[in-house]
């Protein structure tokens, strides 16, 4: 798969906001704006990314 980096693809299908459900925009996709992708990166970062880390810590294996 070498030439997929080369790749164009002017057009992206539009997808749903993982955050709030808008049509995501080209420039923050798959987010419909960039304060939607900010607050999903802040849930990584901040919540329940944590918080399965910690899970996976008191994994009972
Ligand atoms: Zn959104």
């Amino acid at each position: 798969m070498t030439a997929n980096a080369n790749k164009v693809e002017p057009l992206r299908k539009p997808v749903q906001c993982p955050n709030c459900g808008k049509n995501s925009q080209r420039d923050t996709y798959p987010f419909c704006c960039k304060r939607c992708a900010d607050v999903d990166l802040n849930r990584w970062f901040g919540g329940s990314y944590a918080i399965a880390t910690s899970q996976s810590q008191d994994d009972e294996m």
